[in-house]
């Protein structure tokens, strides 16, 4: 399935609600097999565009899909009672296709079981050399975990759940309406047990009948190798238990990476700006350096140029996921010395004078002129 939703209703990512509205409405009627004619391109389209409208319709659902892609904003908006949310678009969508296309009569399914937790975020911050050679990071966060007293059930120790009378344990209670898609069945969670099939005469002391409580847990993080600012790990099941010992949702875990006082990174590329002496870049030198992996001689051959970039193979951030790593990018700059001595002023402008090289006069000293250019 396509999922750049944005092109599939044919709006700008900036679309406001009531464009996205009549997008959808648009398309819905080309596309809807009344007009289409059967054609199954047009009825996978119109799945694919339902889907879509499902979620940008939704600011909270459109903003996750913004920043993480259709898979996230499937998860997101557990429990709020929208026949989509949860466990995902499956099920519900199916039956929705299958009653406008009239296809899967008496298509059967399970209780849908208790529903999923919701996913959870945390920003958690690595040092710079943690970002590159990978790290394990511990983070807090409080969340609500599985039940222990009652396993989850939310029915006291001792006593079990019944099936709810009004849904008959299915969860859910449906209603078929007209709409301009024609008849369409929604199916809502069930107000009697709030959609999880069951009720609990006795609940659990512990967690009032919910099945989770909320409590304070530690997860430790493997930060992989090579890790960028922004980047984001899942940690699956780490997030919020769903109720009544549904399934947990995912922990995500934003990484920011605080900077280097020497390197930036490009990419997989490290760059220092290295200060040199005027007098080493004419003469040469070897220097000691230190890279993220330990110190180097580093040789700035005689003549260099200010501006000149040595290159450190493999002393770049790894790759995630694969090997090999970026490049050590040392970018000479070559500093012009403005703290001489009178001795020092005079060695230069006999070097100048020895090279026919033209310089000013020396008016009312070097220093001084130097010091006035700040006054
Ligand atoms: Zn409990």
């Amino acid at each position: 399935m396509a999922t750049d939703y944005y092109a599939l209703l044919q709006i700008a990512p900036n679309a406001t609600d009531d464009e996205i509205k009549r997008a959808y409405r648009k398309l819905a009627r080309e596309l809807h097999p009344d007009t289409s004619g059967g054609d199954p391109a047009a009825e996978e389209r119109f799945k694919e565009v339902t889907v879509a409208y499902e979620t940008l319709r939704d600011p909270e659902r459109r903003r996750r899909y913004d920043m993480f892609g259709p898979e996230m904003a499937r998860g997101a908006g557990a429990g709020s009672g929208d026949p989509f949310a949860g466990a995902g678009f499956g099920a519900n969508l199916g039956d929705l296709f299958d009653t406008i296309f009239g296809a899967g009569a008496g298509s059967q399914r399970g209780p849908s079981g208790p529903p999923r937790g919701n996913d959870l975020e945390v920003t958690l911050t690595v040092e710079f050399e943690e970002a590159v050679f990978g790290a394990q990071r511990d983070v807090a966060l409080r969340a609500p975990v599985l039940c222990a007293t009652c396993e989850g059930s939310g029915a006291r120790p001792g006593t079990t759940p019944v099936t709810c009378s009004q849904c008959g344990g299915t969860g859910e209670v449906r209603r078929v309406r007209q709409s301009i898609l024609g008849q369409m069945v929604t199916a809502s969670p069930c107000p009697r047990c709030g959609g999880l099939g069951d009720e609990i005469s006795s609940p659990c002391p512990d967690c009032r009948g919910e099945g989770r409580r909320t409590e304070a847990r530690t997860y430790t993080v493997d930060v992989p190798a090579g890790v960028d600012d922004g980047n984001t790990l899942r940690l699956t099941g780490r997030g919020a238990a769903g109720p009544r010992g549904g399934p947990a949702g995912d922990l995500y875990v934003h990484l920011r990476v605080r900077p280097h006082e020497r390197f930036q990174r490009q990419g997989y590329d490290l760059v220092h700006v290295l200060h040199v002496p005027m007098t080493q870049a004419v003469l040469g030198v070897h220097v000691p350096y230190e890279t993220l992996d330990g110190s180097e001689d580093l040789v700035i051959p005689a003549g260099t140029q200010s501006g000149r970039v040595f290159r450190l193979r493999g002393r770049g951030v790894p790759h995630v996921n694969s090997r090999g790593r970026g490049e050590l990018l040392v970018q000479v700059v070559v500093d012009t010395p403005t703290d001489m001595s009178p001795e020092q002023e005079e060695l230069m402008r006999r070097l100048a004078a020895e090279r026919g090289e033209e310089v000013a006069p020396p008016e009312k000293g070097f220093l001084s002129r130097f010091r006035s250019a700040f006054k």
